[in-house]
């Protein structure tokens, strides 16, 4: 039996001395759990978060504790009612050859199935894309849909199913190898190489040369210069699911950017963020006034007014509002 286990928490990116190898006796498995050898184990950016302290979505792995993480593998010893030996399954067993699992936090695989597709495309990452993507993305025939990371397991089910869907596609990716699998294996209509670009600005000049009628859906996996490159580009009623920001994951707390932190907290509180321009809803006014109306009538909703006397007052009365110079509503009596 061998494990992986955080050594250490990493400051900033990993490196090999914050984990290590452990090795034990094999566990065994109690009453209603199994004992699963570990053929295919999945690697997930979310890891690198879970090594941190911090407060988060997910409870961090202790130091010592073993890595988490998603494995495939053989059901080798069953105490669990539903969970036959030899069953091919998945679920938490951490990175570790052999894991222990509750029945019921097992699932159980159809033979036929690629272990690890249950992993990557037909796994976590998979439904993600496709998920967020109908959720957040709500994509529409002949738009246009940016993601990075678009050979990834996320960008790439992104990325085919907007195709599908008719939209134009384009991938950033890391090199010229990945681009040329993005469009030649997950179909993008352009692929840009990030690494080419030393600054966001020409980056930006890139994206704006594959994307001519501008970015409808940006699918956020990177953040990053990518980020900065693209949010200019972004068209009215765009749409940012905002999935993850791996160029940050390393990135040491104290940094006096603030954005990442923003964009994380946007992110693992599930905000909404939305753009409002009235002019887009006065159709709603008539109900508006049917509501509130008859309460501010009543005294029900209360409201002040500032009332500045003669035309002549209003400049003043003006530069005094915007430094706050008013309570309640300004205007000006004639
Ligand atoms: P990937 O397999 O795509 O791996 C990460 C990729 O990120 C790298 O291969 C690299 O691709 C790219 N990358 C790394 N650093 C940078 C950088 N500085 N600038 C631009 N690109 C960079 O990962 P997944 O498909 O599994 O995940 C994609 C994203 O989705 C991640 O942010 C992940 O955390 C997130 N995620 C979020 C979930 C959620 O519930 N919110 C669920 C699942 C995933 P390249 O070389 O092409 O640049």
């Amino acid at each position: 039996y061998r494990r992986i286990a955080l050594a250490r928490r990493p400051s900033g990116d990993p490196v090999p001395e914050d984990f290590s190898l452990e090795s034990g006796p094999m566990p065994e498995p109690g009453e209603g759990e199994v004992l699963i050898e570990v053929t295919h184990l999945s690697l997930d950016p979310y890891m690198r978060g879970r090594m941190d302290d911090a407060k988060s979505y997910a409870e961090p792995v202790a130091i010592g504790g073993t890595m988490t993480g998603q494995g495939v593998g053989r059901v080798l010893r069953s105490r669990a009612e539903d969970v036959p030996e030899g069953a091919l399954a998945t679920g938490i067993t951490g990175w570790a050859s052999h894991a222990v699992l509750r029945g019921k936090d097992v699932r159980v695989l159809d033979e036929g199935t690629p272990p690890s597709s249950v992993l990557g495309v037909l796994g976590m990452p998979g439904f993600t894309g496709w998920q967020g993507l109908r959720e957040y993305g709500r994509p529409k025939r002949g738009e246009t849909l940016v993601v990075a990371a678009a050979t990834g397991p996320v960008g790439s089910m992104v990325g085919q199913l907007a195709r599908a869907q008719g939209l134009r596609t384009i991938a950033i990716a890391g090199g010229e190898e990945k681009c040329r699998i993005a469009r030649e294996t997950f179909g993008f209509d352009a692929a840009i190489d990030h690494r080419a670009h030393e600054d966001a600005g020409s980056l930006r000049a890139a994206i704006a040369d594959a994307a001519p009628d501008g970015i409808d859906v940006y699918w956020e996996n990177v953040g990053g210069r990518v980020l900065e490159a693209v949010l200019p580009l972004m068209n009215t009623h765009g749409r940012i699911p905002l999935c993850g920001a791996v160029a940050w994951y390393g990135a040491t707390p104290g940094d006096t950017d603030h954005l990442p932190r923003a964009w994380r907290a946007i992110l693992t509180k599930r905000l909404s963020v939305n753009g409002l321009i009235i002019f887009d809803h006065w159709h709603h006014y008539p109900e508006f006034l049917k509501e509130v109306g008859p309460k501010v009538a009543a005294g029900e909703i209360a409201y002040i007014e500032d009332v500045a006397e003669g035309l002549e007052a209003a400049p003043e009365a003006f530069i005094s509002m915007l430094k706050g110079g008013n309570t309640g509503k300004q205007i000006v009596a004639l």
